[in-house]
């Protein structure tokens, strides 16, 4: 419940509206940890608040607005459906091709390439929640 009060805390003092259907997203987001897929978030909301029913198109209009004022990232993880994640805890993904495995990445792997791109370019990269695809070091060998 901090977490979430503290994001509506964010979002207010941004001047945004936090309507009833947006905070019930944004408290999905909260209690469904991790990556969660817009049928997640429906199956919550089904659960939680049964006399809401918010359509998959207008959970997906409420992400875009949250990916906009950046609190939720938004990644195709080759996946059948991109995943959200709340800007929370920075990370990022490498992604096995072959055998599916993950392995976190740490925000900091791309201070230098954000420096770099604000030096040369003077272009302020958001990188929110990368997914890398390529293969890991066991399916290389
Ligand atoms: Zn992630
Ligand atoms: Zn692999």
């Amino acid at each position: 419940m901090d977490q979430l009060n503290s994001i509506i805390g964010k979002i207010k003092a941004n001047g945004e509206r936090v309507t009833l259907q947006r905070r019930i997203v944004i408290e999905a987001m909260c209690n469904l940890t991790g990556h969660v897929t817009i049928q997640n978030i429906r199956t919550y909301i089904q659960h939680e608040y049964k006399e809401q029913d918010l359509s998959d198109t207008t959970i997906y209009r409420i992400l875009q607005w949250l990916k906009q004022v950046q609190l939720v990232a938004e990644t195709d993880i080759g996946a059948d459906a991109a995943v959200y994640q709340l800007l929370t805890h920075p990370h990022h993904h490498l992604i096995c091709l072959s055998c599916g495995g993950v392995t976190e990445l740490e925000d900091a792997q791309f201070d230098l390439l954000r420096q770099e791109l604000n030096n040369k370019y003077g272009f302020k990269a958001r990188i929110d929640h990368l997914a890398i695809f390529g293969q890991c070091r066991h399916c290389a060998e």
